[in-house]
Protein backbone atom coordinates (compact mmCIF):
# COMPACT_ATOMS: atom_id res chain seq x y z
CA UNK A 1 0.00 0.00 0.00
CA UNK A 2 2.87 2.40 0.60
CA UNK A 3 4.01 2.42 -2.65
CA UNK A 4 0.66 3.16 -3.96
CA UNK A 5 -0.10 6.25 -1.89
CA UNK A 6 3.18 7.44 -2.77
CA UNK A 7 2.75 7.11 -6.79
CA UNK A 8 -0.91 8.56 -6.22
CA UNK A 9 0.30 11.74 -3.91
CA UNK A 10 3.39 12.35 -6.21
CA UNK A 11 1.05 11.85 -8.72
CA UNK A 12 -1.42 14.51 -8.20
CA UNK A 13 1.34 17.13 -7.09
CA UNK A 14 3.60 16.23 -10.12
CA UNK A 15 0.16 16.62 -12.75
CA UNK A 16 -0.41 19.91 -10.77
CA UNK A 17 3.05 21.48 -10.75
CA UNK A 18 3.46 20.68 -14.72
CA UNK A 19 0.03 22.46 -15.51
CA UNK A 20 0.51 25.70 -13.05
CA UNK A 21 2.26 27.59 -15.40
CA UNK A 22 0.44 27.37 -18.33
CA UNK A 23 -3.06 27.80 -16.15
CA UNK A 24 -5.69 29.52 -18.15
CA UNK A 25 -3.94 28.78 -21.24
CA UNK A 26 -6.26 27.76 -24.34
CA UNK A 27 -6.39 24.53 -26.21
CA UNK A 28 -5.30 25.86 -29.19
CA UNK A 29 -2.45 28.00 -27.50
CA UNK A 30 -1.67 24.71 -26.10
CA UNK A 31 -1.66 23.06 -29.88
CA UNK A 32 1.18 25.32 -31.14
CA UNK A 33 3.21 25.33 -27.58
CA UNK A 34 2.14 22.27 -26.00
CA UNK A 35 3.48 21.52 -22.48
CA UNK A 36 6.27 18.71 -22.77
CA UNK A 37 8.28 19.15 -19.43
CA UNK A 38 8.17 20.45 -16.22
CA UNK A 39 8.57 24.53 -16.37
CA UNK A 40 8.39 27.09 -14.28
CA UNK A 41 7.23 31.44 -13.77
CA UNK A 42 4.54 32.31 -16.22
CA UNK A 43 1.03 32.41 -14.62
CA UNK A 44 2.11 32.24 -11.42
CA UNK A 45 5.76 33.45 -11.64
CA UNK A 46 6.77 30.23 -9.47
CA UNK A 47 9.65 28.18 -9.82
CA UNK A 48 9.76 24.74 -11.43
CA UNK A 49 8.29 21.94 -9.38
CA UNK A 50 5.52 24.44 -7.29
CA UNK A 51 2.17 22.18 -6.66
CA UNK A 52 -0.83 24.42 -6.24
CA UNK A 53 -4.12 24.56 -4.20
CA UNK A 54 -5.03 21.05 -5.06
CA UNK A 55 -1.83 19.20 -4.10
CA UNK A 56 -1.74 21.26 -0.47
CA UNK A 57 -4.88 20.48 -0.03
CA UNK A 58 -4.88 16.72 -0.97
CA UNK A 59 -1.93 16.61 1.27
CA UNK A 60 -3.83 18.25 4.40
CA UNK A 61 -6.28 15.38 3.92
CA UNK A 62 -3.79 13.23 3.95
CA UNK A 63 -2.26 14.56 7.10
CA UNK A 64 -5.63 14.91 8.58
CA UNK A 65 -6.59 11.01 7.77
CA UNK A 66 -2.75 10.16 9.48
CA UNK A 67 -4.63 10.84 13.02
CA UNK A 68 -8.12 8.76 11.64
CA UNK A 69 -11.24 9.94 9.91
CA UNK A 70 -12.02 13.13 11.50
CA UNK A 71 -13.82 16.08 8.88
CA UNK A 72 -13.58 18.60 11.95
CA UNK A 73 -9.76 17.78 12.13
CA UNK A 74 -9.83 18.06 8.33
CA UNK A 75 -11.71 21.30 7.94
CA UNK A 76 -9.27 22.66 10.46
CA UNK A 77 -6.18 21.20 8.59
CA UNK A 78 -7.65 23.08 5.30
CA UNK A 79 -8.12 26.59 7.28
CA UNK A 80 -4.56 26.15 8.43
CA UNK A 81 -3.83 26.21 4.98
CA UNK A 82 -5.23 29.08 3.94
CA UNK A 83 -4.23 30.60 6.65
CA UNK A 84 -0.97 29.48 7.26
CA UNK A 85 0.19 28.63 4.03
CA UNK A 86 0.71 25.02 6.20
CA UNK A 87 1.27 21.71 3.16
CA UNK A 88 2.07 24.83 1.03
CA UNK A 89 4.76 24.53 -1.95
CA UNK A 90 6.24 27.35 -0.15
CA UNK A 91 4.58 27.49 2.58
CA UNK A 92 2.62 30.54 0.93
CA UNK A 93 -1.11 30.50 -0.91
CA UNK A 94 -1.00 31.41 -4.00
CA UNK A 95 -4.43 30.49 -5.53
CA UNK A 96 -7.76 29.57 -3.57
CA UNK A 97 -10.77 28.79 -5.45
CA UNK A 98 -13.92 30.95 -4.48
CA UNK A 99 -15.90 28.09 -3.11
CA UNK A 100 -13.24 26.80 -1.11
CA UNK A 101 -12.29 30.01 0.56
CA UNK A 102 -16.19 31.21 1.36
CA UNK A 103 -16.47 27.78 3.65
CA UNK A 104 -12.48 27.57 4.86
CA UNK A 105 -13.90 31.34 5.90
CA UNK A 106 -17.14 29.45 7.72
CA UNK A 107 -14.69 27.10 9.67
CA UNK A 108 -12.48 29.75 10.80
CA UNK A 109 -15.53 31.27 12.18
CA UNK A 110 -16.44 28.34 14.35
CA UNK A 111 -19.06 26.75 11.83
CA UNK A 112 -18.45 23.12 11.80
CA UNK A 113 -17.33 20.85 8.72
CA UNK A 114 -20.80 19.28 8.02
CA UNK A 115 -22.38 22.55 7.42
CA UNK A 116 -19.37 24.48 6.41
CA UNK A 117 -19.77 23.84 2.92
CA UNK A 118 -21.30 26.24 -0.29
CA UNK A 119 -24.26 23.91 -1.37
CA UNK A 120 -25.62 25.76 -4.59
CA UNK A 121 -25.79 24.51 -8.12
CA UNK A 122 -22.89 27.21 -9.39
CA UNK A 123 -20.67 26.09 -6.43
CA UNK A 124 -19.71 22.90 -8.35
CA UNK A 125 -16.23 23.32 -9.66
CA UNK A 126 -13.69 21.06 -8.92
CA UNK A 127 -12.27 21.68 -5.89
CA UNK A 128 -13.27 18.71 -3.65
CA UNK A 129 -12.41 16.41 -6.51
CA UNK A 130 -8.93 18.02 -7.23
CA UNK A 131 -8.06 16.89 -3.04
CA UNK A 132 -10.09 13.63 -2.25
CA UNK A 133 -7.36 10.70 -3.61
CA UNK A 134 -5.96 10.48 0.00
CA UNK A 135 -9.32 9.18 1.44
CA UNK A 136 -9.22 6.12 -0.89
CA UNK A 137 -6.13 5.03 1.38
CA UNK A 138 -8.30 5.12 4.27
CA UNK A 139 -11.15 3.38 2.47
CA UNK A 140 -8.86 0.49 0.92
CA UNK A 141 -10.71 -1.90 3.29
CA UNK A 142 -14.01 -0.56 3.31
CA UNK A 143 -16.59 -3.21 1.58
CA UNK A 144 -19.97 -0.76 2.43
CA UNK A 145 -20.43 0.93 -0.75
CA UNK A 146 -23.01 3.04 1.36
CA UNK A 147 -20.53 4.18 3.79
CA UNK A 148 -18.09 4.66 1.28
CA UNK A 149 -20.44 7.16 -0.16
CA UNK A 150 -21.01 8.68 2.80
CA UNK A 151 -17.54 9.66 3.81
CA UNK A 152 -16.74 11.06 0.32
CA UNK A 153 -19.76 13.16 0.66
CA UNK A 154 -18.83 14.25 3.88
CA UNK A 155 -14.79 14.72 3.02
CA UNK A 156 -16.42 17.02 0.06
CA UNK A 157 -19.05 18.74 1.91
CA UNK A 158 -16.88 20.51 3.99
CA UNK A 159 -16.55 23.10 1.02
CA UNK A 160 -18.05 21.73 -2.15
CA UNK A 161 -21.55 20.05 0.00
CA UNK A 162 -23.59 20.07 -3.51
CA UNK A 163 -24.45 16.66 -4.28
CA UNK A 164 -23.28 17.06 -7.85
CA UNK A 165 -19.84 17.60 -6.35
CA UNK A 166 -20.15 14.76 -3.39
CA UNK A 167 -21.13 12.24 -6.25
CA UNK A 168 -18.42 12.92 -9.06
CA UNK A 169 -15.65 12.67 -5.69
CA UNK A 170 -17.54 9.18 -5.27
CA UNK A 171 -17.47 7.91 -8.70
CA UNK A 172 -13.91 8.99 -8.74
CA UNK A 173 -13.19 7.41 -5.58
CA UNK A 174 -14.81 3.91 -6.90
CA UNK A 175 -12.99 3.75 -9.57
CA UNK A 176 -9.40 4.36 -7.72
CA UNK A 177 -10.43 1.66 -5.41
CA UNK A 178 -11.00 -0.83 -8.89
CA UNK A 179 -7.61 0.29 -9.63
CA UNK A 180 -6.04 -0.10 -6.45
CA UNK A 181 -6.87 -4.00 -6.76
CA UNK A 182 -4.47 -4.26 -9.64
CA UNK A 183 -7.51 -5.07 -12.39
CA UNK A 184 -6.88 -3.72 -15.71
CA UNK A 185 -8.13 -0.20 -16.06
CA UNK A 186 -10.30 -1.14 -18.78
CA UNK A 187 -12.03 -3.58 -16.54
CA UNK A 188 -11.52 -1.54 -13.49
CA UNK A 189 -13.91 1.14 -15.66
CA UNK A 190 -16.48 -1.49 -16.01
CA UNK A 191 -16.73 -2.50 -12.42
CA UNK A 192 -16.95 1.25 -11.43
CA UNK A 193 -19.36 1.15 -13.17
CA UNK A 194 -21.19 -1.77 -12.08
CA UNK A 195 -20.70 -0.64 -8.61
CA UNK A 196 -22.41 2.40 -8.92
CA UNK A 197 -25.17 1.61 -10.84
CA UNK A 198 -25.92 -1.00 -8.42
CA UNK A 199 -25.86 1.50 -5.44
CA UNK A 200 -27.88 4.21 -7.78
CA UNK A 201 -30.61 1.60 -8.08
CA UNK A 202 -31.48 1.26 -4.06
CA UNK A 203 -31.28 5.10 -4.18
CA UNK A 204 -33.99 8.02 -4.78
CA UNK A 205 -31.48 11.03 -6.04
CA UNK A 206 -32.43 13.41 -7.93
CA UNK A 207 -32.52 11.80 -12.07
CA UNK A 208 -31.81 15.06 -13.38
CA UNK A 209 -28.49 15.31 -11.53
CA UNK A 210 -28.12 11.07 -12.34
CA UNK A 211 -28.25 11.71 -15.87
CA UNK A 212 -25.48 14.24 -16.39
CA UNK A 213 -23.25 11.27 -15.11
CA UNK A 214 -24.30 9.18 -18.78
CA UNK A 215 -21.55 9.48 -20.61
CA UNK A 216 -19.72 8.31 -18.03
CA UNK A 217 -21.53 6.11 -16.13
CA UNK A 218 -23.59 4.48 -19.27
CA UNK A 219 -21.38 5.39 -22.30
CA UNK A 220 -17.83 4.84 -22.61
CA UNK A 221 -15.70 8.14 -21.59
CA UNK A 222 -12.96 6.97 -23.36
CA UNK A 223 -14.90 7.09 -26.84
CA UNK A 224 -15.96 10.56 -27.10
CA UNK A 225 -13.91 12.78 -29.46
CA UNK A 226 -11.44 15.11 -28.07
CA UNK A 227 -13.76 18.22 -28.68
CA UNK A 228 -16.46 16.59 -26.72
CA UNK A 229 -14.06 17.28 -23.81
CA UNK A 230 -14.09 20.27 -21.74
CA UNK A 231 -11.64 21.03 -19.33
CA UNK A 232 -12.58 24.03 -17.55
CA UNK A 233 -12.96 24.48 -13.60
CA UNK A 234 -16.63 22.36 -13.88
CA UNK A 235 -16.25 19.16 -11.70
CA UNK A 236 -18.08 17.47 -14.10
CA UNK A 237 -15.83 18.88 -17.27
CA UNK A 238 -12.48 17.77 -14.60
CA UNK A 239 -13.85 14.16 -14.29
CA UNK A 240 -14.68 13.65 -17.70
CA UNK A 241 -11.38 14.79 -19.06
CA UNK A 242 -9.35 13.29 -16.62
CA UNK A 243 -11.35 9.70 -17.08
CA UNK A 244 -10.68 10.52 -20.89
CA UNK A 245 -6.98 10.77 -20.73
CA UNK A 246 -6.28 8.07 -18.17
CA UNK A 247 -8.38 5.64 -20.37
CA UNK A 248 -6.75 7.08 -24.06
CA UNK A 249 -2.99 7.32 -22.51
CA UNK A 250 -0.97 4.28 -21.41
CA UNK A 251 2.05 5.83 -19.36
CA UNK A 252 2.04 8.50 -16.89
CA UNK A 253 3.85 11.03 -18.74
CA UNK A 254 1.93 10.59 -22.13
CA UNK A 255 -1.47 10.73 -19.77
CA UNK A 256 -0.55 14.07 -17.57
CA UNK A 257 0.82 15.69 -20.64
CA UNK A 258 -2.82 15.39 -22.24
CA UNK A 259 -4.22 16.31 -19.50
CA UNK A 260 -2.16 19.54 -19.33
CA UNK A 261 -2.70 20.02 -22.91
CA UNK A 262 -6.27 20.08 -23.16
CA UNK A 263 -6.19 24.08 -21.44
CA UNK A 264 -8.38 25.57 -19.33
CA UNK A 265 -7.85 24.23 -15.72
CA UNK A 266 -4.22 22.76 -16.17
CA UNK A 267 -2.97 22.28 -13.29
CA UNK A 268 -6.35 20.84 -11.51
CA UNK A 269 -7.13 18.51 -14.71
CA UNK A 270 -3.94 17.10 -14.42
CA UNK A 271 -3.77 16.64 -10.37
CA UNK A 272 -6.82 14.81 -10.71
CA UNK A 273 -5.63 12.73 -13.70
CA UNK A 274 -2.13 12.54 -12.19
CA UNK A 275 -3.51 10.57 -9.00
CA UNK A 276 -5.39 7.96 -11.40
CA UNK A 277 -2.18 7.86 -13.56
CA UNK A 278 -0.05 7.60 -10.69
CA UNK A 279 -1.63 5.03 -8.35
CA UNK A 280 -2.20 2.63 -11.67
CA UNK A 281 1.63 2.65 -13.27
CA UNK A 282 3.99 3.53 -9.97
CA UNK A 283 6.26 5.58 -9.07
CA UNK A 284 8.79 3.44 -11.36
CA UNK A 285 6.40 4.98 -14.27
CA UNK A 286 6.95 8.79 -13.34
CA UNK A 287 9.93 10.62 -14.85
CA UNK A 288 12.54 11.01 -12.48
CA UNK A 289 13.79 14.53 -13.46
CA UNK A 290 10.05 15.21 -12.46
CA UNK A 291 10.07 13.71 -9.05
CA UNK A 292 13.68 14.93 -8.46
CA UNK A 293 12.06 18.57 -9.11
CA UNK A 294 9.10 18.67 -7.31
CA UNK A 295 9.06 20.88 -3.68
CA UNK A 296 9.13 19.16 -1.13
CA UNK A 297 9.56 15.87 -1.79
CA UNK A 298 10.87 14.61 1.11
CA UNK A 299 8.15 16.34 3.51
CA UNK A 300 5.84 14.13 0.61
CA UNK A 301 7.55 10.84 1.64
CA UNK A 302 7.76 11.14 5.01
CA UNK A 303 3.67 12.11 4.72
CA UNK A 304 2.97 9.06 2.53
CA UNK A 305 4.84 6.71 5.42
CA UNK A 306 3.01 8.00 7.76
CA UNK A 307 0.02 7.44 5.75
CA UNK A 308 0.41 4.05 5.05
CA UNK A 309 1.41 2.84 8.71
CA UNK A 310 -1.87 4.19 9.30
CA UNK A 311 -4.20 2.62 7.21
CA UNK A 312 -2.53 -0.84 6.34
MG1 LIG B 1 -4.44 24.90 -8.53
Amino acid sequence: MENKIKSGLFGVAIGDALGVPVEFKTRDYLRSNPVQDMMGFMCWHQPPGTFSDDSSLAFCTAESLCKGFDIEDMAITFVKWMEEGYWGAHHKVFDIGGTTRHSLARVLKGEPARTSGNFFEEDNGNGSLMRILPLVFHLHKEKDVEVIYQKVKEVSSITHAHFRSGFACFIYVIYCLEILNEVDKIEAYKNMQKIVSDFLSAKKFNPVEIQLFDRILKNNIAEYPEENIHSSGYVLDSLQASLWCFLNWNTYEGTVLKAVNLGGDTDTTAAITGGLAGVYYGMDNIPEKWIATLARKNDIDDLCERLSLKVK
